[in-house]
């Protein structure tokens, strides 16, 4: 299993604007499970790594991060497991849909896949990180 750096940290602190949606919710596609999370720390990113694709079995996966303070599941308990080094992703445990993913040495951070927001359209991604990863 191949490691995931989000090496592309520092760079999306460049791209960082205010955001403005004051909070966020989402779902997994049977509902099962609900969350909510506060404003998105920086705009969204398209993930090419080997590890989102497997594990979301997509081609790509749009993340959208947010305070790990702000962040709670609301209804249901998903399942976490851990995927590579220090990094631990969260799924639906009925329906399967990849939810979270958060590292130990980004404690402070909680990433969402965006297209489980209930208002999945905006904001909309504004980089593509892992390229050396991308399927043709
Ligand atoms: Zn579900
Ligand atoms: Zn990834």
């Amino acid at each position: 299993m191949p490691a995931i750096v989000r090496i592309t940290d520092n760079q999306r602190h460049l791209l960082a604007r205010p955001m403005p949606d004051p909070a966020l919710t989402g779902r997994c596609f049977c509902g099962a499970i609900r969350y909510r999370g506060g404003a998105a720390l920086y705009p969204p990113t398209f993930c090419h790594c080997e590890s989102c694709r497997r594990v979301a079995g997509a081609h790509v996966v749009a993340w959208i991060t947010v305070s790990a303070d702000s962040f709670a599941f609301t209804q249901g308990s998903p399942v976490e497991f851990n995927s590579s080094g220090r990094v631990f992703r969260s799924f639906c445990g009925r329906c399967g849909t990849p939810l979270t993913y958060r590292r130990d040495e980004r404690p402070g951070q909680i990433d969402i896949t965006q297209s489980t927001l209930d208002d999945a359209a905006k904001p909309a991604p504004v980089d593509h990180i892992y390229m050396e990863d991308a399927l043709p």
